[in-house]
């Protein structure tokens, strides 16, 4: 982690103060791996800061993010993009993650097997086009009132 964002030249001295301090790079100019729209908005929800895109309303979830959040029922709140729109996102594959590592894999969720996100495996973040999280957190509470 450390070496990509220092590996990113400008601003690389400001970034690495901000690492030391936070332990996580602040302002880091981020773009849409669906529709490459540069106007990532930072979404903060019980403490967990996501990357919203504003183009196509995707969300980026760094590793494990998802998984907490989704314990939130309100956590949905978060997805405010246009499921349909979403549904279009959805059929561009093959993305790149925007945290700079590649292509990432598609990624089956095996108890919601109509719902697919793309996953990182350097850095295992995921990306939900929109309404794909709302899907994701609500099934998973479906999940637990069967048991
Ligand atoms: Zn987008
Ligand atoms: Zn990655």
């Amino acid at each position: 982690m450390l070496e990509f964002w220092m590996s990113h030249g400008q601003n690389s001295e400001r970034l690495g103060a901000a690492i030391e301090r936070e332990g996580i790079p602040e302002e880091v100019q981020m773009e849409c791996p669906k529709c490459h729209t540069s106007e990532m908005e930072l979404v903060v929800f019980e403490g967990i800061e996501v990357d919203r895109c504003s183009g196509c309303g995707g969300i980026w979830f760094d590793a494990g993010e998802a998984e907490s959040l989704k314990q939130f029922k309100s956590a949905t709140e978060i997805d405010t993009g246009d499921a349909l729109e979403g549904l279009e996102y959805d059929s561009i594959e093959n993305i790149d993650c925007p945290r700079g590592h590649g292509k990432m894999k598609t990624v089956v969720n095996p108890s919601l097997w109509h719902i697919y996100f793309e996953m990182c495996s350097v850095c295992n973040g995921v990306w939900f086009d929109a309404g794909e999280f709302t899907d994701y957190a609500k099934g998973d509470v479906a999940a637990l009132f069967r048991t």
